[in-house]
């Protein structure tokens, strides 16, 4: 199977953005991700994916704790700078939430302790035991076919 057909195909099941956020050596790295999922209600666990070749990978590793930024519709620069199609190394700050750095204006952040990790093919999924939550009311940054998007509400199906 193509490569670019694959990711193409991939592309057509839109996601939110995430950056994932963590801190080493009191050095903050974050990284841009759309491969989350929910996992667990009972105990609350999460899942991320990250590739072997990203720097985060090592960083997790580590610190062995990390926060999941949920983007908002007004966050397209953040998702931009930490997937390195920016390089505004200045302008962010952080706001410390149980430990971890996070951004302020993400629409919801998620703290997690890792939980365990699988090496699957060339990514690792990363299991984090959710330690906070926090919530915004804001709408969702949306990625879609190698696009950002904004969410607009389908009229209601009529009779
Ligand atoms: P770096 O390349 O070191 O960091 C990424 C960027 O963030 C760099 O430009 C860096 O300057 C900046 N940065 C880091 N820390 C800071 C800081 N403290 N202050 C300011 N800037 C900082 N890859 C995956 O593995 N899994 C995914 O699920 C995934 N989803 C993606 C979804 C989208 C929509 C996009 C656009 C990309 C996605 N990627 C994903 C690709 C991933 O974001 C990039 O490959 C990324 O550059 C890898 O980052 P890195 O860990 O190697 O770190
Ligand atoms: P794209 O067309 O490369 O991505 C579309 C979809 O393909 C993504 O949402 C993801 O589901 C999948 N995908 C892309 N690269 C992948 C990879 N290396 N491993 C597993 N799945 C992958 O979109 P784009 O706008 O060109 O992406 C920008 C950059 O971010 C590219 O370099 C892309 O590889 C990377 N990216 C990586 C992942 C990931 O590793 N899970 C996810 C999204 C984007």
């Amino acid at each position: 199977i193509d490569d670019r057909l694959f990711r193409n195909a991939m592309g057509s099941f839109a996601t939110g953005v995430t950056v994932i956020t963590t801190e080493n050596a009191e050095e903050v790295h974050g990284m841009t991700a759309n491969a989350f999922m929910s996992v667990s209600l009972k105990p609350k666990l999460i899942a991320i994916s990250i590739g072997e070749n990203a720097r985060m990978h090592q960083h997790i590793k580590e610190a062995k704790q990390f926060a999941v930024n949920i983007l908002s519709s007004d966050q397209l620069t953040e998702s931009k700078q930490f997937s390195g199609q920016l390089n505004l190394e200045s302008e962010f700050t952080f706001l410390n939430y149980k430990g971890l750095p996070t951004l302020e204006e993400s629409l919801a952040v998620v703290t997690c302790e890792l939980h365990s990790d699988y090496v699957v093919g060339d990514h690792t999924i990363f299991i984090g035991h959710v330690t906070g939550v926090k919530l915004q009311q804001k709408d969702p940054l949306v990625f879609s076919k190698g696009k950002y998007r904004e969410l607009k509400e389908l009229e209601d199906l009529k009779e």
